[in-house]
């Protein structure tokens, strides 16, 4: 397994990461959130070996990652690491760049696996096409199943579908992560997208304030979040006598003592979320239809 124990790590004279301390079992998928700038792609360049540490180590079963000042060549076979600016070859083509690595020896087996990659990352059309022709979203696909060519025991994925269309995302973001699941391959995604985490993370770690905030499973965080940052990465909340409620939890009843003014009704598919004003302060909440602006309504938290 991955274990990370007491990191610290610094660019120049402050710490970007202050004793940071996480498992991840084989097959395991592990998501750091946090905010712009928070050092999700430091610790993954960190994980990757790619900077030596001011404290701490990193293993993975007995072998202890070690950065530069110890290694001569950056990086494991047993670990891929696909970074948020993606180097590919653009003037060779997609099955190319993705059989780079994989022996000539074995052509058959070569292309068998091109193949299969290019199914996951859902390029198997694109196969004879040059890369510099791509979007940067096929470009992103590209250096995803580059990364799996030879089968890592744990990929470090940093906003994996960040420049993806939304046609795509949703089906490729299954397609990728049922492959590493039945793969048992480790997985530590960064991202700022929830839709990243629900339904296929095991475990979220927050990094805030160069830490790490919390570390648990998905659903729990969502259920319970502690403070405003992790119920900010979920959805629209409402902070009502010091409790976080989200927009879904505030609901328009008969009658209450929350009494608010509808300011404003924005569509947002099968719900409308209302902006509303409870005490002089802005309120959200999700209703089933358009209301009036200046309506008063009595709100509960459900
Ligand atoms: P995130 O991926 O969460 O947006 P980063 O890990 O990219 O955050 O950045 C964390 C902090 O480290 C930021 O303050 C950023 O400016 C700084 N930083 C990132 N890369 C470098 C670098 N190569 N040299 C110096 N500082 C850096
Ligand atoms: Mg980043």
């Amino acid at each position: 397994m991955l274990n990370v124990k007491n990191l610290t790590f610094s660019y120049d004279k402050t710490a970007v990461l202050k004793n940071i301390s996480f498992k991840a079992k084989h097959g395991e998928h592990v998501v750091i959130i946090g905010e712009s700038g928070s050092g999700k792609s430091t610790l993954l360049k960190v994980l990757y070996g790619e900077y030596d540490l001011n404290d701490g180590h990193i293993f993975w079963n007995n072998e202890e990652i070690l950065g530069p000042k110890y290694n001569l060549v950056i990086g494991y076979d047993f670990m891929k690491y696909v970074a948020q600016e993606f180097d590919l070859m653009p003037f060779i083509t997609v099955a190319e760049n993705i059989g780079k690595f994989l022996s000539r020896f074995y052509l058959e087996e070569k292309e068998k696996r091109t193949a299969e990659l290019l199914e996951v990352v859902e390029l198997t059309q694109f196969a004879n096409i040059k890369v510099k022709t791509l979007s940067g979203g096929q470009k992103q696909r590209v250096a995803l199943a580059r990364a799996l060519a030879k089968q890592p025991e744990i990929i470090l994925l940093d906003e994996p579908f960040s420049h993806i269309d939304n046609f795509k995302k949703q089906s490729l973001r299954r397609s990728v992560f049922r492959y590493l699941k039945a793969k048992n391959i480790t997985c530590i995604v960064a991202t700022h997208d929830k839709e990243d985490v629900l339904g296929f993370a095991d475990k979220m770690i927050v990094l805030n304030n160069n830490e790490i905030e919390v570390n648990d499973l998905p659903e729990t965080l969502y259920k319970n979040p502690k403070t405003p940052l992790i119920a900010s990465f979920f959805g629209e909340f409402n902070i009502i006598n010091d409790n976080i409620i989200y927009s879904n939890q505030l609901k328009v009843v008969e009658h209450s003592s929350l009494k608010a003014t509808v300011k404003t009704s924005y569509f947002k598919g099968h719900y409308y979320l209302i902006e509303a004003i409870l005490n002089d302060k802005p309120v959200f909440l999700e209703h089933h239809q358009t209301l009036k602006e200046g309506a008063l309504v009595y709100l509960s938290v459900e």
